[in-house]
């Protein structure tokens, strides 16, 4: 009896060395990553954000967040990912391309962001995230992990460019070399360790500064720095109280979101669209002209952006946004 137990005990001591000293190799991420389609993957070791603490209580103790009073909450789940997934150890961050093309409806007024005029995009890529995590266990156990995407706990640029996935531009986007900057992000906060990927990229947007330039609203008050409450995309999804003549007068032909800053970027100007784009432009939407959106009516409107991110803004504000009242 005494020598079973013995036995047993050093069986355990073994185990929990082995998981002790597990390191998922990054080729096994990568794999995973491909057979998912993911269009990018990198992996960080989570650790305080500290660098982000003074640049995101600056940002929120002079209010540039406006309405949006969600990206006060959760500060210290946002600077400290161990917060939101207990034992966490890595973050796997993911790209996922939405760049279809220049469809009108993205570049004639009424405009309308390349990122909602597809299905919503949370589902679609926590799902493929989830799939990472099932595939992780089905090769290495036991696995505690939580899926992100575009959700307020998470500082996903910052923790995309320490995964080496690109830098943050002056227009406050993660811009990808290959890529560009119209990828959706997505996190994978894992309590296993997971080998780093390199060295973080560094800026590349030199002395460029077309964003800047180019944003009518002068949203961008310095580099990768926007004061939420001048910025279109801001006034046409997220503003609560109705707009000011001088914001009305802002918009440009915007009724949901804006990609000026991101159209000028020189790291957007070469794309190609991916044979196998996980995200589409819905056809629906892509083939409505000018006067259609003009013209829409309360039904229209609900059967054609139910289950895009347009439905937000609801039909009442979207039209105002429209006629730029
Ligand atoms: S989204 Fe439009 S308004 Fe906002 S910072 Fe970019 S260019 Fe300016
Ligand atoms: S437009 Fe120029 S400055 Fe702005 S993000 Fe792109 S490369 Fe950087």
């Amino acid at each position: 009896m005494l020598v079973t137990t013995y036995f047993l005990l050093k069986l355990e001591v073994r185990i929990i060395n082995i998981q002790l000293f597990l390191m998922i190799a990054l080729s096994s991420i990568e794999k995973i990553s491909d057979a998912i389609g993911f269009n990018a993957f990198g992996v960080s070791r989570v650790t305080l954000l500290h660098n982000k603490k003074e640049i995101l209580n600056h940002w929120l103790s002079e209010n540039m967040n406006g309405d949006m009073g969600y990206m006060a909450r959760n500060v210290d789940k946002r600077l400290n990912p161990a917060l939101l997934v207990e034992g966490a150890k890595s973050v796997v961050s993911v790209l996922v391309s939405y760049y279809a093309g220049s469809p009108s409806i993205a570049t004639n007024s009424p405009k309308i962001s390349r990122y909602a005029i597809s299905a919503d995009y949370h589902a679609t890529i926590r799902q493929m995230l989830w799939q990472m995590l099932d595939m992780l266990r089905q090769q290495f156990g036991p696995i505690t992990g939580r899926a992100f995407v575009d959700s307020a706990p998470v500082l996903e640029r910052a923790w995309a460019q320490k995964a080496s996935l690109g830098w943050i531009g002056k227009n406050g986007m993660l811009i990808n070399p290959n890529l560009g900057s119209y990828t959706f992000i997505g996190q994978l906060i894992v309590d296993v360790d997971i080998e780093p990927s390199t060295a973080e990229q560094p800026n590349r947007c030199g002395t460029c500064t077309r964003c800047i330039d180019a944003c009518p609203a002068g949203a961008i008050i310095k580099p990768g720095v926007i004061d939420a409450r001048k910025c279109i995309s801001y006034l046409t999804i997220e503003k609560r109280t109705p707009l000011t003549d001088k914001e009305k007068s802002s918009l440009k032909g915007w009724c949901f979101g804006c990609d000026i800053c991101q159209e000028v970027c020189p790291w957007n100007s070469e794309l190609t669209v991916s044979s196998d784009l996980k995200i589409k432009p819905k056809t629906s939407i892509t083939r409505l002209s000018p006067d259609d959106i003009r013209g829409l009516t309360s039904h229209q409107f609900d059967g054609i952006f139910k289950d895009t991110p347009v439905s937000r803004a609801g039909y009442d504000q979207f039209m105002l946004n429209c006629k730029g009242e």
